[in-house]
């Protein structure tokens, strides 16, 4: 044999020998093997011996490869996905340098098993450094959507204070529309500022028994219909407070939950390095990150059914709050309606359909503020039928009322329309002339004394004489609605003393 083959022979011995101790302990049947190929290797300088040992360890020493290389793919696999993990938190963000970095070792190194600790540790480091990373809220990956309900959920603040505001703005709205005796208006200014300043919720209750109240002096007195029906608004009102006040505590709640879902994630990341400092066994490592993930996905799970659940609890509270909102709201709307109609009905004489006297003093007091305003001339006429008992007593009450309803008509038919006529009471009826001259006011109150003479007023086919008497003044600098009312009454006492059928002026 010639040395260089003995040199050939030599390398390859060592070179089986060194594999299959390389190969040892990774398989009982492989190594049962290979203990036999050094044997025999190490006896022998026959080259036939040795390449028949390398073909005998050759497909072992091919399936301990391919094993590795799966080990290091799954190995390789699982810091992705722990990668992707941090990447889809939705208040943390990735490093991106420390990110890139581990990336980088990660293609280089994960073939290797011995690098393996270093890029665990270096997974470890870059987790900690997220987990100290406020994230910039535009992402979103997988789970940050998952939070984003959460911030809509969040939402469910604004959409409640949009509720009470709502509410507060329909209560400065009835106060609004309330008509106050003028000593009322510095309180209802006081209720409408503190409904604008609507922060506290819990004050509503207080604000509304202000605003009931008021309404209260607005009508006079309370009526049952609206006793029932602010009664029944204070109701409402104290449901939507408490579905706000439940809307709230579930909101708390959700916060509570992520915390602790915080909480328990800063957990498995702390358990988890820890455990990479502390353990020994690649084996072991990867048991307990793969443990870790299990429980991280379970955690992340319930977290997400709580959520999904919450929300569905918010939406049905708030379309609760929409209904009872709307509910008030059509409510509010019948109520003022038919408190119109009521107020309009409490300001009519049903016999002759004129406003009567409550309505006289709504009208006179604004009256009177512009014509002192514009310096213009407001006239005062006060009517009485004459005789008017001898009428009733003659041809009786219904007659009379015919007669009440016939002595309007006949005024109106003379003056113009701008001129107010009420029926001031009984057989009584007040005339205001605003913003004509003088002469136009006594020419025109002279014409209602004449129209009044001519109602075609005839009991059993004979006609029966309806006059009037007026006393008229004018509005003067110092007047108010009852001394103009004085001095016109005072004239009219004076016409009817003259004789009847008469018109007896103060001066303009
Ligand atoms: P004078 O010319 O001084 O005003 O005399 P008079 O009879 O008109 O005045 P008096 O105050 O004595 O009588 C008013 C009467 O009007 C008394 C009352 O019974 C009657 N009266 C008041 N309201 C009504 C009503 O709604 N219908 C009818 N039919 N009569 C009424
Ligand atoms: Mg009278
Ligand atoms: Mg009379």
């Amino acid at each position: 044999m010639s040395t260089a083959q003995d040199k050939l022979v030599e390398a390859l011995r060592k070179t089986v020998s060194r594999t299959s101790m390389l190969a040892e302990g990774s398989d009982p049947e492989l190594d049962k093997v290979l203990q036999q190929v050094r044997a025999d290797v190490s006896k022998t300088d026959d080259i036939r011996v040795v390449e028949l040992a390398m073909r005998t360890i050759e497909p072992f020493l091919l399936k301990l490869d391919e094993d590795r290389l799966s080990k290091a793919q799954s190995f390789r696999d699982g810091l992705h996905q722990l990668l992707n993990t941090l990447e889809g938190l939705e208040h943390y963000q990735v490093p991106i340098n420390e990110k890139r970095a581990f990336e980088q070792s990660l293609r280089s190194k994960w073939q290797s098993s011995t690098s393996w600790p270093i890029l665990l540790q270096q997974f470890s480091e870059l987790a900690k450094l997220t987990f100290t990373t406020k994230k910039d809220e535009r992402s979103s990956s997988l789970i940050s959507r998952l939070f984003k309900k959460d911030k809509e959920e969040d939402k469910a603040s604004p959409q409640v204070e949009e509720v009470t505001a709502h509410i507060c703005h329909k209560l400065i709205a009835l106060v609004r529309d309330l008509q106050l005796p003028s000593e009322y208006e510095n309180q209802a200014e006081d209720i409408i500022s503190e409904l604008n300043d609507h922060k506290d919720l819990n004050h509503l209750p207080i604000l509304l028994d202000e605003v009931i109240s008021l309404v209260l002096v607005a009508v006079g007195k309370p009526q049952e219909d609206l006793a029932t029906y602010l009664t029944h608004l204070n109701k409402q009102l104290a449901s939507i407070n408490a579905s706000i006040v439940t809307s709230y505590k579930s909101q708390k709640n959700l916060t509570a939950h992520r915390e602790d879902f915080d909480t328990s994630l800063q957990k498995h990341v702390e358990d988890t390095n820890s455990a990479l400092l502390e353990a020994s066994d690649l084996g072991a490592l990867k048991s307990l990150i793969g443990q870790h993930m299990v429980e991280l996905s379970g955690t992340m799970g319930r977290y997400r059914e709580q959520i999904k659940k919450q929300e569905e609890q918010a939406t049905q509270s708030i379309t609760n709050l929409k209904s009872k909102v709307n509910r008030m709201e059509k409510d509010a709307t019948n109520m003022r309606s038919r408190m119109q109609q009521k107020i309009a009905e409490a300001m009519t004489d049903s016999l002759t359909n004129l406003p009567n006297r409550a309505a006289y003093l709504e009208t006179i007091l604004p009256l009177i503020v512009n014509s002192k305003k514009t310096n213009k001339p407001l006239c005062l006429a006060v009517c009485d039928i004459d005789h008017f008992k001898k009428i009733n007593d003659t041809w009786g009450h219904l007659a009379g009322d015919k007669v009440l309803r016939l002595v309007p008509k006949q005024i109106l038919s003379a003056v113009g329309k701008e001129d107010l006529l009420f029926r001031y009471g009984g057989e009584e009826f007040v005339l205001l002339i605003p913003a004509s001259t003088v002469e136009e006011c006594h020419v025109k109150v002279e014409a209602v004394r004449a129209s009044v003479e001519k109602t075609p007023f005839n009991v059993e086919g004979q006609p029966v004489s309806v006059t009037i008497s007026i006393g008229m003044d004018y509005l003067n600098a110092n007047d108010d609605h009852e001394s103009i009312f004085a001095r016109a009454d005072k004239h009219l006492y004076e016409a009817k003393e003259s004789g009847r059928n008469k018109v007896v002026s103060g001066k303009a």
